[in-house]
């Protein structure tokens, strides 16, 4: 027997058929012991950061339920996950909606013992400010790289008078307390109206590489990887990505939606552009499936999860000196 035919296989659909059983992510076997995996899928079920329609507090849920969708190869790149990396559901983060302040701690808590373990982490959302209590746990060793999909830029300062904690800051507070490298974060599929002319101004002066919409679409999904690769280089990178980079059409299921997105399949184009990359870990966010009653938001972020676990599993081969795919 190898070592990757005694890692964690998810449920297969030739033998339960994909609708029975229970939904975790993959259908992976659930643990809640994070040094049992390699890589820990977690949900995140909070939308206490949401500004506007809330919801992706739901969001974990119902990708649980659609990436019992996704099967066990990549179709693309080959890349068979279970076979090169032990991966499991971790299950939720313990969180506290009726306290932004608290859940930040609790979530943060989780994913230290997440990292302690050396388990790298593939959540689900819950909105943007999910990421920035994951960065606060994970970026131990020094500020990360990120390459980070979204209409918006994430990087507002405070909101309401002067409150800094919202789905519209995390990146801001991220780049402050020095979790972030911003001479090493892509932006890819900024676009929307502004509160202000200048509100793009802090994260230019930071040195943020801020690839609009527009840029996008001059550039094509090749240059656009090509940039994004530049940027991050070979250190330690983090991904993330916002549903709302997607253009509504393909994810309406979000809290705060702009017209004019990248589409689900150039959104997996430029996933795939990453393979290669010192990845630590990587999110999902801003599902709300309350705002998408068909269940196709939640799909198309269960299938971004699919793509950035595969690039995941194979960091961990690499890491472990593991040839098998
Ligand atoms: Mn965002
Ligand atoms: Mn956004």
């Amino acid at each position: 027997m190898t070592e990757s035919e005694k890692f964690p296989q998810p449920l297969s659909g030739m033998v339960v058929p994909r609708f029975g059983d229970i939904a975790t992510f993959m259908r992976l076997p659930l643990f809640r012991d994070p040094a049992a995996v390699e890589i820990g899928l977690i949900g995140v079920p909070w939308d206490g950061g949401t500004t506007n329609r809330p919801g992706a507090r739901h969001g974990p849920r119902q990708m649980r339920d659609q990436s019992t969708l996704m099967r066990r190869v990549h179709h693309v790149t080959g890349v068979a996950p279970y076979r090169l990396a032990r991966c499991g559901d971790l299950g939720d983060t313990p969180v506290n909606p009726a306290d932004l302040d608290d859940s930040l701690v609790r979530i943060k808590a989780f994913f230290d013992k997440v990292h302690a373990a050396g388990t790298v982490p593939l959540s689900a959302g819950g909105d943007h400010l999910i990421t920035l209590p994951i960065l606060r746990a994970i970026a131990t060793g020094g500020p990360l790289g990120m390459v980070h999909f979204d209409a918006h830029s994430d990087t507002w300062d405070t909101y309401f008078g002067g409150y800094k904690y919202t789905h519209g800051t995390p990146f801001r507070r991220a780049i402050e307390e020095g979790l972030l490298d911003s001479k090493r974060v892509v932006q890819i599929g900024i676009r929307g109206s502004l509160y202000n002319a200048d509100d793009m101004r802090w994260a230019y002066d930071q040195g943020i590489r801020v690839i609009g919409i527009e840029e996008y679409y001059e550039l094509g999904v090749e240059k656009v990887i090509a940039e994004a690769r530049r940027v991050v280089g070979d250190k330690p990178t983090y991904v993330s990505f916002d549903v709302d980079g997607l253009d509504p059409v393909y994810a309406p299921g979000t809290g705060t939606p702009e017209v004019g997105g990248f589409s689900t399949h150039e959104a997996q184009r430029m996933l795939r552009g990453l393979r290669g990359l010192d990845l630590v870990g990587g999110d999902v966010v801003e599902v709300s499936p309350p705002f998408d009653p068909s269940g196709n938001t939640a799909l198309v972020g269960a299938t971004m999860m699919w793509e950035i676990l595969c690039l995941l599993s194979e960091v961990v081969a690499r890491r472990k000196g593991r040839t098998d795919s």
